[in-house]
């Protein structure tokens, strides 16, 4: 049975084709996936691009702790809405929506009504590797179809296309949250650490809120691409006359890389109560000399996804800068390929996963 042809009403469980990890160690295999039937409040989507993030090899891999498996990953999801319950306001069947990191929270607690769905205290559902309301574990976007409570899907903007708007929905609200946070804007210097699928999208946002953007990349090698994309400058970090040349410069740098860096340089590149915020999730704990952050008053922070309604907000700055991700599709089958090039910084600068290939 397709995804599609599910009869409404009905509360049998749907199998969908998908792709999960079975070990830290095995590559992503086929699989299915039950959704559960569609409740009074839910939306069923079918899912037509997912995302690949390196979370989800953080998490394919247990490297932030054990995964339980199996567990299809993916939280970059964009599709069309084929179902909706009887309670459901926002959303009609054809709607082009997406769903990020999480798909349910407690929805009371002051977080959560403060609009940080990600630290509700009782803790979010997370779209994968979580347990949802029902018991059940959660499975992502790598899949034909999910069912969602209305409240964690985003309406995607007429204009951005979905393969593009995929992404947006981690890379894009991870890197605009800090942004909006720190302030970047008009008269501010700002560098993004790392090129990659978060890094790219923190360099077209900060371009498009009017910063004057720096990339800070191991090499020169995507040079070319950070200046088409919006940077001002670009500069290599295996040089060390790069932390000589831009010493003090920076009001916020946001950090993307998934690795271990030498800290202590990059916040010597802040300004005088200048802001390094942190995205990248490295498995091992850092060391650091105080002296960098007392010395400047300088701040070392973290951002974390950001919540559902800064999610739409910046859909829609997105559609009014005419901004999408930067995509290479690829059919399902080359998953485990692109899970390599990831890693090998050879990605320019979303693999997206055309769901029909599955
Ligand atoms: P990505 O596409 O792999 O990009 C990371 C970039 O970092 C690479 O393209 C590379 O850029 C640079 N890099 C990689 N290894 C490096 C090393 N050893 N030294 C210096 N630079 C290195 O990954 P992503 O999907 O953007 O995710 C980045 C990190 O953010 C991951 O740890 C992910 O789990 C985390 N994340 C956090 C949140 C959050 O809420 N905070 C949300 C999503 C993802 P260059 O080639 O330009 O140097
Ligand atoms: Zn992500």
């Amino acid at each position: 049975m397709s995804p599609t042809d599910h009869p409404q009403g009905d509360d049998v469980p749907t199998t969908v084709k998908a792709y999960a990890a079975t070990s830290a160690t095995e590559p992503l295999t086929p699989f299915e996936v039950e959704r559960r039937d569609v409740g009074p409040k839910d939306v069923r989507i079918d899912i037509k691009f997912a995302g690949i993030c390196h979370s989800d090899i953080h998490t394919a891999r247990s490297e932030w702790g054990p995964a339980t498996y199996p567990v299809v990953v993916g939280h970059e999801i964009a599709g069309t809405v084929a179902e909706v319950g009887s309670e459901v306001t926002k959303f009609s069947v054809g709607d082009r929506v997406g769903v990020g990191c999480m798909v349910d929270s407690c929805g009371e607690c002051k977080n959560c009504l403060a609009g940080d769905e990600q630290f509700c205290v009782e803790g979010n559902v997370g779209t994968y590797n979580s347990v949802g309301k029902d018991g059940e574990p959660t499975h992502g976007g790598y899949s034909q179809a999910i069912v969602v409570t209305e409240g964690f899907v985003c309406s995607i903007p007429e204009g951005i296309d979905l393969d593009v708007a995929a992404p947006l929905l981690c890379a894009g609200i991870t890197t605009y949250s800090p942004l909006k946070q720190w302030g970047a804007g008009p008269g501010k210097k700002v560098a993004v650490i790392g090129l990659g699928g978060l890094g790219h999208m923190a360099v077209k946002l900060a371009h498009a809120m009017g910063a004057e953007v720096t990339v800070l990349s191991q090499s020169l090698k995507k040079q070319e691409d950070g200046l088409r994309l919006g940077a001002d400058h670009y500069y290599a970090t295996s040089d060390p006359d790069t932390f000589q040349a831009l010493r003090g410069q920076f009001d916020l740098i946001v950090n993307t890389v998934s690795a271990m860096l030498d800290f202590d340089a990059y916040l010597s590149l802040l300004d005088v109560r200048g802001a390094m915020v942190n995205v990248g999730l490295p498995e091992e704990p850092l060391s650091l000399r105080m002296f960098s952050v007392v010395v400047g008053n300088k701040s070392f922070a973290g951002s974390n996804i950001g919540g559902i309604a800064q999610t739409q907000e910046m859909l829609d700055f997105c559609a009014e800068h005419g901004i999408g991700s930067e995509v290479e599709v690829i059919a399902a089958d080359k998953v485990n390929e692109a899970y390599e090039r990831v890693l090998a910084s050879d990605v320019r600068y979303r693999f997206v996963i055309d769901i029909a290939t599955l």
